[in-house]
């Protein structure tokens, strides 16, 4: 479960836990550390990593160390983002880069040192959080609209390619959802978005966790390659 150290990922990593899932939480930070804590403490079991997410190579140790330690890893959320916003006109190629490779080439370094377990297991989930600004473009998100519109394609194709192995390969597309990576928008961004809404609120994170719980679920076993987006009707 990447970026559990808060927002959508705490509320993620908390929901599976509640269903008896021990949950791996990686956060850049020790945020990690926290929130799995507060698993423990509340009656579930966790553990925590501190792991840059962008840096392949980071990615692949702590993989190998958590395949050492639990055999298999059978439920991926790859849910780690950031975001660099500025016209394109005044993007620069720095924050293009990490805007790309912590969102979108993070899920190509997980997925594919976990797969492997999962295929031989005959059984997997793995969920990519995106966003619905992947779907309808946003204003100075050229490159996290790209990140989370790529995320889409790969999942589909990943979907595709282990579907006959008893693994779904999924995206949540969160429209605006109450967290740190919105808490500094403009209060008139704000009440604009609401309007825009049909449910007129922001989501918040739990509104999400149910979601990813769903698809991390037995029960969709019959659902892969799909967007499922919680965004309170604002794209439909
Ligand atoms: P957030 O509050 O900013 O939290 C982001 C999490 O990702 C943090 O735990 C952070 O770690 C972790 N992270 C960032 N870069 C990382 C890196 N290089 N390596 C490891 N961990 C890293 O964001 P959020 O709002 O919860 O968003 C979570 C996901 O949902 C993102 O992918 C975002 O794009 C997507 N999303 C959010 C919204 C929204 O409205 N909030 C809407 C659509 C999609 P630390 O805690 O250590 O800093």
């Amino acid at each position: 479960m990447t970026g559990a150290g808060r927002g959508l990922g705490a509320a993620i990593a908390k929901e599976l836990a509640q269903r008896t899932i021990h949950v791996v939480c990686v956060s850049r930070s020790q945020n990690c550390e926290k929130i799995s804590k507060e698993i423990t403490m509340t009656g579930g079991t966790a553990e925590a990593i501190m792991v840059d997410v962008s840096d392949g190579k980071t990615v692949e140790l702590a993989c190998e160390k958590l395949l050492e330690r639990h055999g298999t890893i059978d439920i991926l959320v790859n849910n780690a983002g950031i975001a660099r916003d500025a016209l394109l006109i005044r993007m620069d190629e720095g924050d293009w880069d990490d805007v790309i490779r912590t969102n979108l080439s993070s899920c190509f370094y997980w997925t594919k040192h976990l797969l492997r377990g999962m295929v031989q297991n005959r059984w997997g989930r793995i969920v990519n959080i995106s966003s619905v600004v992947g779907k309808i473009g946003n204003f100075g998100q050229a490159n996290y609209a790209a990140a989370k519109a790529g995320m889409v394609g790969f999942t589909k194709s990943v979907a595709k390619e282990v579907a006959s192995r008893g693994i779904c390969v999924n995206v949540v597309a969160p429209g605006f959802i109450e967290s740190d990576m919105t808490a500094g928008l403009p209060e008139k961004v704000m009440e604009e978005i609401k309007k825009n809404v049909p449910m007129k609120r922001m989501g918040i994170p739990d509104d999400v966790a149910h979601a990813v719980s769903f698809l991390c679920s037995e029960e969709a076993r019959y659902i892969t390659g799909t967007v499922l987006t919680v965004d309170g009707g604002m794209t439909m």
